[in-house]
């Protein structure tokens, strides 16, 4: 790209920076369902260990977004990339796809009927195609690693909600996946459980993970958020860092919105 201005670190023009290196390119993007035009020409590119907090009135097309890009969801014309290869990949199965890109949802989505170790593993085991022994050692350190471990035996349905949704990261995490998206992943959780959760994701975003998360968490988005993506009707309307954008929206939508949740 002839276009990437260089980074002075000096700069007060907030047209977003294009990342040097980049692992999600989201280049112009439209979906339609039915009459209503659910994403409008999104151009995003992600850089490798960046974190983009994805905000925006409910029914913005953030979910839609996310889905897009764990082809969950068809698009209509445009590309995503992910780490320089378009997808859908020619000749690599969906699954397999789809395991670069880790999601965790607002509902924690476990199998019911699966312990927590069995959750995590199963992927790794059916997709990645890992030694059962192999993939219960990975377990053993990822579920440690969300503060889980002594849980392992039991069912999701023995877990709190906050327990929950860890050890759906640790799931995703088990694929090793080069982008991970969170689709408002505390939304559902008792107000006491948030925190627990957030602090995970903090944690994996110090490590370097790339993260794209849609969250109404302001203290997230300041503490870990690299850039913040305002989206409305559709659009990506506002890029900036949280700074910025917190302190200084340009647009009236942004304004607005963030006069109703801060
Ligand atoms: P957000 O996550 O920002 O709340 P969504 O991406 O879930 O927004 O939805 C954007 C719009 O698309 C909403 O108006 C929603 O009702 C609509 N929508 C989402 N999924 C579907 C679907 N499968 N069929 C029809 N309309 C949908
Ligand atoms: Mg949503």
């Amino acid at each position: 790209m002839d276009d990437v201005k260089p980074d002075t670190g000096a700069s007060t023009d907030r047209t977003p920076q294009t990342p040097r290196d980049p692992m999600v390119v989201i280049e112009g993007v439209n979906k339609h369902f039915g009459d209503l035009h659910v994403l409008r020409d999104i151009n995003l590119t992600v850089g490798k260990g960046e974190v983009v907090v994805v905000l925006g009135p409910s029914g913005s097309g953030k979910s839609t977004l996310c889905r897009a890009i764990n082809r969950l969801e068809t698009i209509e014309s445009g590309a995503i990339s992910i780490d320089g290869k378009e997808l859908p990949e020619e000749g690599k199965p969906l699954a397999e796809l789809r395991a670069d890109v880790g999601m965790v949802f607002q509902s924690f989505n476990l199998f019911a009927h699966k312990t927590i170790r069995e959750n995590v593993t199963l992927g790794p085991v059916k997709v990645r195609k890992k030694s059962k022994a192999d993939a219960d050692k990975q377990a053993d350190v990822l579920l440690k690693r969300v503060g889980v471990e002594a849980q392992a035996e039991k069912y999701p349905a023995q877990l709190s909600g906050g327990q929950q949704q860890r050890v759906a990261i640790a799931r995703s995490l088990a694929m090793g996946p080069k982008v991970m998206l969170f689709d408002e992943p505390t939304s559902a959780l008792d107000p006491e459980m948030v925190n627990e959760v957030l602090d995970v994701m903090v944690e994996l975003a110090r490590e370097g993970m790339t993260m794209i998360v849609v969250t109404h968490e302001m203290g997230f988005a300041r503490k870990a958020a690299d850039r913040v993506v305002f989206m409305a009707d559709g659009q990506i309307v506002e890029v900036g860092t949280p700074q910025d954008f917190f302190t200084n929206p340009r647009s009236e939508r942004a304004k607005d919105f963030l006069g109703k949740i801060l």
